[in-house]
């Protein structure tokens, strides 16, 4: 079965089953492997094939007492205007290399985190968010999934007054509000994705579909941005990637509309998981 990760109060867990119930990696392991996920990220071939041999049926888990899979990333970057339909309803050029921003980490929080809405324009942006094991730099394109743990969904929630409210405009802080950047509610081992390169993503606002896209029309893949990112800077295991969101988010509409209290966003990774947040 196909590596499934999370954080439970701060402890490496395997999901197992049907994604109710988990094995907690450190005591499942007799003490071997870590109870601290960066710890378990920077050995994940060892969590790999750990993994493979556990056949416990685990002990039920409560969506609301999960982390996000990596808690306190060492580094949480986010890839702006990474799809054309982005791009374009946002009335910018095309990148030419990745358009690349901080997510400061005291903004990451588990799948069931509720998202606090500051002013009158906070936005969603779904997103295919990228876990890296062992990091490193100068990594090839060819090895790049090597160095990614897994991936899961996320939402790189943006306050749109924040982000515009200076020239030229800047994202880090924007982005980087409490319970900002939600992901989970586990990651998939990427070498277990048969289909890592063409994942669809979606989510729905109130139950209505906002966003829907395939990660084959990135135009940065996630292989070229590892890549890109690790000839700059160091890769850390634990560190986090939000890869850019497709066409659909509220600031683009006409008129724009934008994230209110008691709204459901509900996020998904079609066909592996889904993560739904309350926004207060
Ligand atoms: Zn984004």
């Amino acid at each position: 079965m196909t590596l499934r990760f999370a954080s439970l109060r701060g402890r490496s867990q395997l999901v197992v089953g049907d994604g109710t119930h988990s094995v907690d990696l450190e005591k499942a392991s007799g003490g071997r492997l870590p109870a601290d996920p960066i710890s378990a990220f920077a050995r994940w071939s060892e969590v790999r094939d750990f993994a493979a041999t556990v056949t416990d049926p685990g002990v039920p888990f409560a969506l609301a007492d999960l982390d996000a899979p990596s808690p306190r990333p060492p580094q949480m970057f986010g890839i702006g205007l990474n799809y054309r339909s982005h791009a374009e309803e946002s009335k910018m050029d095309i990148p030419t290399s990745p358009l690349t921003f901080t997510k400061f980490p005291s903004s990451a929080a588990g799948p069931a985190a509720r998202i606090p809405v500051v002013g009158g324009m906070t936005d969603w942006e779904v997103e295919l968010v990228v876990v890296i094991a062992a990091g490193g730099r100068d990594i090839a394109e060819s090895a790049a999934w090597d160095r990614v743990a897994g991936v899961c969904i996320g939402q790189d929630i943006s306050d749109r007054a924040l982000q515009f409210a200076t020239k030229p405009p800047q994202f880090n802080l924007g982005k980087s509000r409490r319970n900002f950047s939600p992901f989970g509610p586990w990651i998939v081992d990427a070498a277990g994705l048969a289909d890592r390169d063409a994942l669809r993503i979606a989510m729905t606002l109130d139950g209505e579909p906002m966003q829907s896209a395939c990660t084959d029309d990135l135009i940065f893949s996630v292989p070229a941005i590892v890549s890109y990112l690790s000839g700059i800077v160091e890769l850390l295991p634990g560190d986090v990637i939000f890869t850019g969101t497709p066409g659909g988010v509220g600031v683009g509409m006409k008129p724009p509309r934008f994230l209110a209290p008691g709204n459901t966003i509900v996020s998904t990774l079609v066909g592996h998981l889904s993560m739904s947040n309350v926004c207060e």
